[in-house]
């Protein structure tokens, strides 16, 4: 039987897209939707990595399974790195993309070209609740557009762009983004402890 890896979201298109980015690992990947009981996970870290941590190891001391934690968000030079921790309740707590994206617009209204600067950062953190705990993080660096661009991807995706393509990750879509992302650097990374953790523990 394969052995199970929850992922500790309930964000359904972040859960496609890191299903995609683990591919050909041999476990089974489950998630919150899963879990319905699951505790609610208390997001009060200062950073990526201690939210992401803290997801892993409070799903994993519940479900008794490996589970992987992923916080991320994006940060803007020009806003000192705003909205970060806070990119999915920029606008408030349960605002869609939407109204956070239009919030992102009009603080940036006065800035152009280069002062659009910004950075995709994303956390993994896996946990298995008996003591094994590992952290890993990966970035991606672009700048905001004026509009919205592209029908791909999720979150800030459609203002997102990408200098050396010159177009949005929503433009550009799965093809280009797994292979760029900050989401697929840092799961990156986490492959390499998954295979190792499967290898110690069949
Ligand atoms: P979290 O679920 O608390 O980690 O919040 C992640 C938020 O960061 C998402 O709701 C998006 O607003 C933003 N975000 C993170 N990764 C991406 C991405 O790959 N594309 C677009 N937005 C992202």
């Amino acid at each position: 039987m394969r052995k199970e890896l929850v992922v500790a979201t309930k964000n359904a298109k972040k859960l496609t897209e890191i299903r995609q980015l683990l591919k050909g690992l041999n476990f089974k990947i489950t998630s919150l939707a899963d879990y319905p009981d699951a505790p609610r996970i208390i997001e009060n870290g200062e950073t990526f990595k201690e939210n992401a941590v803290k997801k892993a190891l409070t799903i994993s001391r519940y479900t008794h399974k490996l589970t992987l934690g992923e916080d991320s968000g994006l940060c803007v030079d020009a806003l000192g790195g705003k909205p970060g921790i806070y990119s999915s309740r920029f606008a408030g707590k349960h605002k869609s993309d939407l109204q956070n994206n239009r919030k992102l617009l009009a603080m940036l209204s006065p800035f152009k070209g280069l002062q659009r600067k910004a950075g995709y950062v994303c956390a993994v953190a896996l946990a298995d609740g008996k003591g094994f705990l590992k952290v890993f993080e990966g970035r991606c660096s672009g700048y905001i557009g004026h509009k919205f661009k592209g029908r791909y991807g999720f979150g800030y995706d459609p203002l997102f762009i990408i200098p050396r393509y010159q177009k949005t990750f929503a433009q550009l879509g799965p093809s280009v983004k797994h292979r760029i992302s900050h989401r697929f650097r840092a799961l990156k990374k986490a492959r390499h402890a998954l295979v190792t953790y499967l290898r110690k523990n069949p």
